[in-house]
């Protein structure tokens, strides 16, 4: 993360404070990150999201009022340039250097976005290196992800440091014990097997231990070949019990071929949150709500 360059902004804060009750601007990339802003900031912060509903990040344009937006920006949140591929050289390049936050994007001297487990939750899983950019599924990242929200919008005028450390702290602890619920309830899924539809679910099933058996497709935008398609039916075949995790932004003619004669569950999860009210809380809500897409699989 970059969180550099700041000394200029530092320097016209001093101008812009004899300003009265000038508003933040931040912008976040997707709604879960604005979920994520939301959580360190506070119900009361104004964050645009330039991926709208119903859109996917893997494949979007932006409007050019949303390249004014990333103008009059104060903060630009966004995961990198191997998920939102759109921004990857407007905020790659250096007009928006110092307020912009990639959480993939390590730099020198700076942390990685790998996460520690708490002592009693050592799974020793390892989050590997960037290959799999949908990190915010997985609870630790989300929490790594919030304390560096946390750190840049600490640099921003007009905030109010307390109340972020405030919201930083209740977001672990919620989340924590969000965890912990889970992970009890996901006791009774031993012997079923997912199938995820794109690899936004791997994170998520990684972190909690799931048995994930197949991935359907690694990108989203092309239809997989039929021998593709005729070895997923294999793999659900051969399974016990199949349940696939599709998601809303696909097509659904798609997963009725592949299931056709095929005794599979059917259970439908949104790695962007979509349905989700843009709240403080909105994050729990999210990782909530995977979580129950995923009891949706247990035998009626
Ligand atoms: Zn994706
Ligand atoms: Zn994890």
């Amino acid at each position: 993360m970059n969180f550099s360059k700041t000394t200029l902004a530092l320097g016209l804060a001093a101008l812009v404070s004899a300003t009265p009750a000038f508003a933040t601007n931040i912008v976040a990339s997707i709604k879960p990150i604005e979920l994520i802003v939301k959580a360190v900031a506070g119900d009361k912060m104004n964050v645009s999201t330039i991926v709208p509903p119903g859109s996917s990040p893997h494949n979007y344009s932006m409007k050019p009022s949303q390249r004014r937006a990333l103008e009059q920006a104060d903060a630009i949140f966004w995961v990198g340039p191997d998920m939102e591929t759109f921004l990857s050289r407007l905020l790659g390049g250096t007009e928006f250097a110092g307020k912009v936050v990639a959480f993939t994007e390590p730099s020198e001297g700076e942390p990685d976005m790998h996460h520690d487990h708490h002592d009693h939750h050592h799974h020793g899983h390892d989050h590997g290196d960037g290959e799999d950019p949908h990190l915010w599924v997985d609870p630790g990242m989300a929490l790594q992800m919030a304390k560096a929200v946390h750190a840049k919008l600490s640099t921003l005028d007009g905030i109010n440091i307390s109340e972020l450390d405030a919201n930083l702290k209740e977001f672990e602890h919620s989340l924590h014990t969000t965890e912990q619920n889970i992970e009890t309830s996901f006791k009774q899924l031993k012997g079923t097997s997912l199938f995820a539809y794109h690899n936004a679910f791997e994170r998520f099933a990684e972190h909690y231990e799931l048995d994930l058996a197949g991935v359907l497709t690694l990108n989203p935008e092309l239809s997989p070949g039929a021998r593709h398609i005729a070895e997923v039916q294999k793999q659900l075949r051969a399974a016990n019990q199949p349940c696939l995790l599709t998601e809303p932004q696909f097509n659904r003619q798609w997963w009725r071929s592949i299931t056709e004669g095929l005794n599979v569950t059917v259970s439908t999860w949104d790695p962007l949150a979509t349905d989700i009210a843009s709240t403080a809380n909105g994050y729990i809500e999210f990782q909530q709500s995977i979580a129950d897409a995923v009891l949706e699989c247990l035998p009626k």
